[in-house]
Order: C-alpha cells, then sequence, then structure tokens
C-alpha cells in the first residue's frame, strides 16, 4: 500500500523522496532478519550494518507506514510518565537505567541526522510542556524537580515567558526541556532508510512476513514472493503488529491519535507564535500537541480516530482549540488531517521480549517513540553483536491486559466526548 494524503497528511506530502525499495523476491540467507520498516528496525539494520553484519528488513507496506511516519515528529526523552514513576514501576536501579539511556535518546537521533546529512527539517530548540491551570502548573513543577534532580537541562518559564515563546496567553507557565526538538518524521525514516541501504543492509518493501519457523539450526522468514534465512530476527512492528506475531498484538492497547495541518500561514501571523518552532505539548489529560514545519504550516494534534463521528468532532475541538490559543487563527482552514495508532501499555512503559531464541523485540513506546524506537533500535543491534550488551529493560513475557479491546474503544469514545463538550 502506497503512504497517501489520507494515511501519512502533511508528511506524505513535503518528505524528502522514498529510496527506491522493492518486494523481496529472492532466497537469502543472512544474519539478522528485521521485521518491520519504522524508526525502530531501521535503527536496528543501520547500526548493524554498520558494524558488517549482514541484515536484510522486511517491510509489509512501505517505510514509515505505522507511527514512525504519521507522529507528531516531537522527539523528546524520557517517558510520558513522570521519572519518579518509572522508578517506582521498576525500582530505583532499574528506573534509572532506563531514564538515562531515554534522557540521551533525542542526541543519538540528532547525530543520526547530521551524520548521515538527513534532510527533515530537524530543529533542536526544546520542548515546551505547558501547564493548564494550577494543576498543571503542579505538574511540571514536580516533573522539573525530577529531572533537574538527574542532571537535566531543564528549566521553569513563568507565564508571561511562556506566552512570549507560544503567543498564547491560555498557559500559566511552561516546562522547558532544551534536549528536544522536531523533525519531519517521515524524512527522518526515508533517511535512516537510506543510511542503512549505504552501509549494506538490504530493506524490502510490501513484503508482509507470512511465517516464522526454525530449520536448520536458523529461522526461516517466509513472504509471499521469497524466503530468509536468519540467525537472528528483530521483531520492530509495534503498534502495527499483525497476526503474525500476536503476541506483541495482544499486548499492546491502541490509542489514536490525530493531527490537523494548517497551510503555511502569513509572515505577520507565525512571527508571534512558536518563533523559536519548539514543541508543545499541554498538562490536559487529553493531551494536545503543536509545532511548527519549515514552511510555517502549524500541525495541532491530540488523542482520537478521526473516523465515525470522530473526524467531525475532532475537526471542529483542532478549530476551536487554536482559535482560543491564537484569537487570529479563529477562521483557520486545514491542508491535512490524518491519526494513527500508539502502542500503550498497562503501566505507560515500553516492554522487551526474548519471544523464542534469538528473537528479539522492543515495543510500546506510550507515544515516545522517536527517541526510544532509535535508541532501542541501536541497542537490539548492540545485543546481537555482543550477548553481554546491557539491557535498559528487563526480558519479560508479553502480557495479556484485559478487555484491551473495551479499552481500546473506552479511551476512542471517551476523546470524542472530551473534545465535543
Ligand atoms: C499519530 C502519532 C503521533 C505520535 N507522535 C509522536 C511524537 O511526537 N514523538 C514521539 O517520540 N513519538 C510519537 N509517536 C509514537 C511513535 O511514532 C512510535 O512509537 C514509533 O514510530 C514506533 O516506531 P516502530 O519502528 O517501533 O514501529 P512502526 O513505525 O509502527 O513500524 C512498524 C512497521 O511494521 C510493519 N509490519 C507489521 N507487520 C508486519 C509483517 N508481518 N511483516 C513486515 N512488516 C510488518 C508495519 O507495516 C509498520 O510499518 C506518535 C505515534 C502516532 C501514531
Amino acid at each position: 500500500m502506497s503512504l497517501t494524503n489520507e494515511t501519512h497528511g502533511l508528511w506524505e506530502k513535503t518528505a524528502i523522496s522514498a529510496p527506491l525499495t522493492a518486494r523481496l523476491q529472492a532466497h537469502l540467507q543472512v544474519d539478522v532478519a528485521v521485521i518491520g520498516g519504522g524508526i525502530t528496525g531501521l535503527s536496528a539494520a543501520l547500526h548493524l550494518a554498520e558494524k558488517g553484519a549482514k541484515v536484510v528488513v522486511l517491510e509489509a507496506q512501505q517505510f514509515g507506514y505505522g507511527g514512525s511516519g504519521r507522529n507528531a515528529g516531537l522527539v523528546n526523552p524520557g517517558m510520558w510518565v513522570q521519572p519518579e514513576v518509572v522508578c517506582a514501576e521498576l525500582g530505583e536501579e532499574a528506573g534509572e537505567r532506563l531514564l538515562s539511556v531515554l534522557g540521551e535518546a533525542p542526541s543519538l537521533v540528532f547525530d543520526l541526522i547530521s551524520r548521515h546529512g538527513i534532510d527533515c527539517e530537524a530543529v533542536r530548540n526544546g520542548t515546551l510542556q505547558c501547564a493548564v491551570g494550577r494543576s498543571g502548573l503542579h505538574e511540571i513543577q514536580q516533573r522539573e524537580e525530577q529531572w533537574k534532580r538527574r542532571g537535566a537541562p531543564v528549566r521553569l518559564l513563568d507565564a508571561a515567558e511562556t506566552a512570549n515563546r507560544t503567543g498564547s496567553t491560555q498557559f500559566t507557565g511552561a516546562l522547558l526541556d532544551e534536549r528536544a526538538g522536531t523533525i519531519q518524521p517521515l524524512s527522518y525514516v526515508r533517511g535512516l532508510a537510506r543510511a542503512a541501504i549505504s552501509k549494506g543492509a538490504s530493506l524490502f518493501s510490501e513484503s508482509a512476513v507470512l511465517d516464522i519457523k526454525r530449520e536448520f539450526n536458523c529461522w526461516k522468514i517466509r513472504t509471499e514472493t521469497g524466503t530468509i534465512l536468519a540467525d537472528w530476527v528483530v521483531a520492530s512492528t509495534n503498534a502495527y503488529s499483525d497476526s503474525l506475531l500476536s503476541s506483541l498484538k495482544r499486548e499492546i492497547i491502541p490509542l489514536y491519535y490525530f493531527q490537523f495541518a494548517t497551510s503555511p500561514l502569513p509572515d505577520e501571523i507565525r512571527r508571534h507564535i512558536l518563533t523559536n518552532r519548539e514543541g508543545l505539548i499541554c498538562t490536559r489529560s487529553v493531551v494536545t500537541s503543536l509545532r511548527a514545519d519549515a514552511a510555517g504550516r502549524l500541525i495541532f494534534g491530540s488523542v482520537g480516530a478521526l473516523r465515525n463521528i470522530g473526524s467531525a468532532v475532532h475537526r471542529a475541538y483542532a478549530r476551536r482549540s487554536l482559535g482560543r490559543m491564537f484569537p487570529m487563527l479563529r477562521d483557520v482552514k486545514f491542508e491535512a488531517e490524518w491519526f494513527g495508532t500508539i502502542a500503550a501499555t498497562t503501566n505507560s512503559l515500553p516492554r522487551y521480549h526474548e519471544l523464542d531464541r534469538q528473537v528479539i523485540s522492543f515495543h510500546g513506546y506510550n507515544g515516545r517513540g522517536i527517541g526510544t524506537g532509535t535508541v532501542f533500535g541501536r541497542i537490539m543491534a548492540n545485543r546481537i553483536l555482543d550477548p553481554k550488551q546491557d539491557m535498559p529493560l528487563a526480558a519479560t513475557d508479553p502480557e495479556r491486559p484485559l478487555f484491551r479491546g473495551v479499552r481500546s474503544g473506552y479511551y476512542e469514545a471517551g476523546s470524542v466526548l472530551a473534545h465535543l463538550f
């Protein structure tokens, strides 16, 4: 399936071109087969190929089809949940290890972008987590204190400086995290794909893996038109896992997120809104995001799926919210709209699985996947090349959350109600 305006919205329109890839039509023997061509799989492939491993990536659709080519492009460190929550869930030592790995993740993203010359509108001017009301202010104060204790470059801004930077007087303050930045996500994926190919990785699109079996001491991976024999398998299908990796599919709770992009705004308006092109997220329980692209469009996002009644409700909400934040945008029109699936987990933290002998997977990034996927891809590459590699998460068995479908439906319906009223 090609990427279209309907599936990938603005990103499909403004992305750099994809490297030429074709369907697997051969029988190959390799060291590592990567299933899933998003940020995680491509980062694993790039880092493996750089170290001389023979690697193939099999993508069911086109590279970037999943969350990687649809997201908001906010390259944030850490997770949505506060650092203390991570430590409470995993224990002090393991929690601190994960926080340290994910705190560094944006640096790896921007380093890869510069090292491989990826043209993806990269701007590293931080993210503003904007506080709504007193409770929002309390939340960002806690977050600041928790990150500062860990030496992170975060800073609280008062309401006046927040208004100055965002162009909106709606917020009671903001937490500026200078580790963060924004990218054009589909261009980043395509740049990673190009870099992996240049280092010797073989990439195949429209090559859904249909079957994986153990044969002659290695894994035999079958697509409709070819086969791969591999020593190792990296499963990086995340929220877009199909029935092939049913244990991964069952573990995550699908959470939908939509985005609306304006047309390029005139300079006299753009001059007042996110002039430094920071990313913006807010502290509302149904989170919203905002960012600008290189051409001066604003991209507004929040939780929800653009289908059924959701399309009209979320579109009206996006217009209302932008109008409230920036009165000069009251009648704004949208040039593109799209949505995608986020892989949520029961405790909002990612998972690492050793699904079988030499079959490994990270997934469940809960909407923080650009840095996380990039760094976890590299860690899987290192794990394959060196069995002594320290993993940032203990391997667990995939969970089967109760009422997974009901919970996903509840979030979808809840977002419609929240945005309606
Ligand atoms: C709308 C939206 C907004 C988001 N915003 C942000 C953000 O601003 N910042 C951030 O950090 N994160 C964000 N995220 C999360 C982030 O996009 C994801 O966590 C990340 O892209 C996951 O990357 P991945 O490579 O693990 O998986 P994906 O990019 O989802 O890739 C999985 C791939 O596997 C393929 N696949 C599935 N089954 C098979 C098979 N059998 N054979 C071969 N291929 C298969 C799929 O086609 C898909 O391309 C957002 C997500 C969404 C949906």
